[in-house]
């Protein structure tokens, strides 16, 4: 029997209509339930409109002309930088005859991926040695995994990793043997991808700095869900992606503290991201144009300052709020249908994500999220780019439902209902069913 929860602080019913695609329906007739929103939220019209507007009446290369067109999508631009700035909390930077920028910290990239590329490749390639150690949790997207193996593979340091409990959190009193002399940079991600844990990163960052090591936050599953405040974190590194908190993809994000973003050589190089360049060489140009090499994402930046509007008018707690209702609710929910094991801690530990298998293994998780589709629910299945993590808990693939700001009790209970139907259904029949259409 499911436990009569709290009114919902936020009504997402409120905010569905802004979301034109809510509204489609799937497989004739069906109406879409969305729970994919760890891989990519959908966009609200308001985001879609500040595209369009940017495309039809400002577009031009930034930083580049003096025609009126250049200055107005130069100002769009900045603007965005700036709200970025104000969303995550960095500092503001006083402008000087060296540096007129005042938002120095923040780069435009292509993604989350990009910017942990950028500090491998930056940072790590300046200040990692042979036998230094770079540590990670068992629980990283392979986005913050694999450009610190390559990193290794390039320097000669060693990858180590945070352990995890069988609750899917982790082992924190590991830190003080894997927090050594020889750690350089601490990699973790906020919340994770899979278990949805809500990782203590600022404990984290605290004795990595007391261990001397620079700590990388991945907040592209934090930032989009609950406020980033890089200050009181006081990480070194921040990195997120536009798409997954409602704005376009093709726009990601790196904050740096400037000392060490100052210090780093350019990712790069090419057009915009130099002062001088001569026959003999080049000089970078100042922060944050030295990481940006090309024609950065011009209008997925200036729609991301829409979606941070939007993120910012709704609130980002009120966010994590209703986000705390739904998984508290599918937990509920999978336990009373049975059978199904949840991977990850309980619900108090974890934001907007519930991966979970069958326990016995059938029906598999992809054959779950098809069936899962002909109700029109869209979830995810397969290792969510956490092969290690999967490895981990013994599974080769999760099924994983996500949420998000529109999504309602309602369409929880509508999985559980599915998921019912498909512990019900013989498999065979199930599968050959979802074929014959
Ligand atoms: N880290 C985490 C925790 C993620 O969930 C993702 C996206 N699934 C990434 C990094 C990479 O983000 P992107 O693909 O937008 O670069």
């Amino acid at each position: 029997m499911r436990t009569p929860c709290a009114a919902p602080p936020l009504d997402p019913e409120r905010f569905r209509p802004d979301f034109p695609i809510l509204g489609r329906m799937v497989h004739e007739g069906v109406p879409l339930v969305y729970l994919d929103n760890a891989a990519t939220s959908q966009r609200p019209r308001q985001v879609i409109e500040a595209m369009t507007d940017a495309y039809e009446r400002h577009y031009a290369n930034v930083h580049r002309g003096i025609h009126t067109l250049s200055a107005e999508i130069d100002e769009l631009y900045e603007g965005a930088r700036e709200k970025v700035r104000a969303f995550i909390n960095a500092p503001r930077d006083a402008s000087n005859d060296d540096n007129p920028a005042t938002t120095q910290e923040v780069i435009f990239t292509s993604g989350a991926t990009h910017s942990i590329n950028l500090v491998a490749r930056s940072w790590g390639d300046a200040n990692v040695r042979p036998g230094d150690e770079i540590l990670v949790t068992e629980m990283e997207h392979h986005s913050n995994l694999v450009p610190w193996y390559q990193l290794a593979q390039r320097t000669g340091a060693v990858v180590r990793h945070i352990p995890l409990t069988d609750d899917g959190l982790l082992q924190l009193d590991s830190l003080d043997r894997l927090l050594t002399k020889r750690t350089r940079l601490v990699a973790v991600s906020a919340v994770s991808n899979v278990l949805g844990t809500i990782n203590p990163v600022r404990e984290i960052i605290r004795r990595a700095h007391d261990a001397g090591a620079v700590v990388l936050v991945d907040a592209a599953q934090s930032a989009p869900h609950q406020p980033t405040d890089v200050q009181a974190m006081d990480c070194d590194f921040l990195a997120f992606s536009g798409h997954k908190m409602l704005g376009p993809s093709g726009v990601g994000v790196l904050y740096g503290k400037r000392d060490l973003l100052e210090a780093m050589p350019p990712f790069m190089g090419g057009g915009g991201m130099i002062s001088e360049v001569t026959l003999e060489g080049f000089r970078p140009l100042y922060l944050p144009g030295k990481f940006e090499a090309g024609t950065p994402p011009i209008v997925p930046a200036v729609a991301l300052s829409a979606a941070i509007d939007y993120l910012g008018a709704v609130g980002l707690e009120a966010i994590a709020a209703h986000e705390r209702l739904l998984t508290q609710r599918t937990h509920e929910v999978l336990e009373s249908v049975g059978g199904l094991r949840i991977i990850g801690p309980a619900p108090e530990h974890k934001a907007g994500i519930v991966s979970f298998v069958f326990a016995s293994g059938r029906p598999s998780g992809h054959d779950v999220a098809q069936f899962l589709d002909r109700y029109g629910i869209a979830v995810r299945t397969g290792h969510h780019c956490t092969m290690p993590l999967h490895k981990r808990f013994g599974v080769s693939a999760t099924v994983r439902a996500s949420f998000y700001l529109y999504n309602t009790l309602a369409e929880v209970d509508k999985l559980g209902e599915a998921l019912a139907a498909a512990k019900r259904a013989p498999f065979s029949a199930f599968l050959s069913a979802a074929r014959s259409e």
